[in-house]
């Protein structure tokens, strides 16, 4: 008989909260989704856990030499600008916990069903350089290493960030056991690879659209994949208020996405570990409760 999962484990570092100085990205938003558990009622005895940086021989599992020798020696290269992100020692410190955090989260679903890491989804960097704003792909690296715990487990990327996740289709394109699903707007930053499913989407996409595409996507995907793991790449960014974007679906909408993602890993019987990825909301804070309404969807019976 399978063990007793217990239902939300939450992972968070403060160190996560790094200066990038004027910058679109709103790094601060981790410590404000943090602040806002603590503040919950019904979330705020859960333990959160605190992670340690993730070991260099982790990120190669992932990452080239040459890349991980610039990143590491703050160098800006033709491997490391196109983060658009400054390169400092405190950046780097940062990105490096949060794989840890990633990897924890990942081990976590051991004793958790689900577990939401309050950072991380940097889903655009590459194996070779870093992109759109993530230096190190922390689910990839992790993903690698739930691989090597637990050989042959399915593992299934749903990338429901505003932009398409194009490092981890591009990390996992030859790998049967992996399932990369993205579903983002076309004319968009980044340039597309070729993912196991791509939903491309238009501008306007409103509610209706978008969540009658996910599930009949859902649908088709695991009439040939039943995933033992989930990671779901829940990104702020489809949200109508976004900065960046031109999707179109609102608070509601967003907490039905999450909602359906929930109701699929407990439909499959797979764990899930739950990662925030992108947001630029023209109102920062609507940004993090987007971020902390999917916890609270998560978490709830
Ligand atoms: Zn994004």
């Amino acid at each position: 008989m399978e063990k007793q999962l217990e239902r939300i484990g939450l992972v968070y570092h403060p160190d996560y909260n790094m200066d990038l100085g004027p910058h679109v990205f709103p790094a601060r938003k981790y410590q404000m989704v943090y602040n806002l558990v603590k503040q919950d009622p019904k979330l705020a005895s859960l333990y959160i856990y605190k992670p340690e940086s993730a070991r260099e021989k982790d990120l190669a599992l992932v990452h080239t030499e040459e890349f991980l020798r610039d990143f590491f020696g703050l160098k800006l290269t033709e491997r490391t600008q196109y983060s658009e992100l400054p390169l400092t020692k405190q950046i780097v410190q940062s990105f490096v916990l949060a794989v840890g955090g990633t990897i924890l989260a990942t081990e976590l679903t051991e004793k958790y069903r689900f577990v939401y890491h309050i950072g991380g989804g940097f889903h655009h960097s590459m194996p070779d350089r870093a992109e759109g704003f993530c230096y190190l792909n922390d689910a990839a690296i992790a993903v690698k290493l739930y691989q090597l715990r637990n050989p042959g487990k399915k593992i299934l990327f749903v990338d429901l960030d505003l932009h398409q996740g194009n490092g981890n289709s591009v990390v996992f394109q030859n790998d049967p056991n992996v399932f990369t699903f993205s579903m983002h707007q076309e004319n968009l930053y980044p340039k597309k690879e070729t993912s196991g499913m791509d939903v491309p989407l238009e501008e306007g996409t409103d509610d209706q659209t978008y969540l009658q595409l996910l599930e009949n996507s859902l649908e088709r995907i695991v009439s040939s994949f039943r995933p033992d793991l989930i990671v779901y790449i829940a990104g702020a960014d489809p949200f109508e208020g976004d900065s960046l974007g031109d999707l179109k679906l609102t608070f509601q909408g967003l907490r039905k996405r999450d909602k359906a993602i929930r109701d699929f890993a407990l439909k499959t019987n797979a764990r899930a570990v739950i990662l925030p990825a992108g947001g630029y909301a023209k109102d920062f804070h609507d940004t993090v409760t987007i971020h902390y309404n999917t916890i609270k969807i998560f978490a709830a019976d």
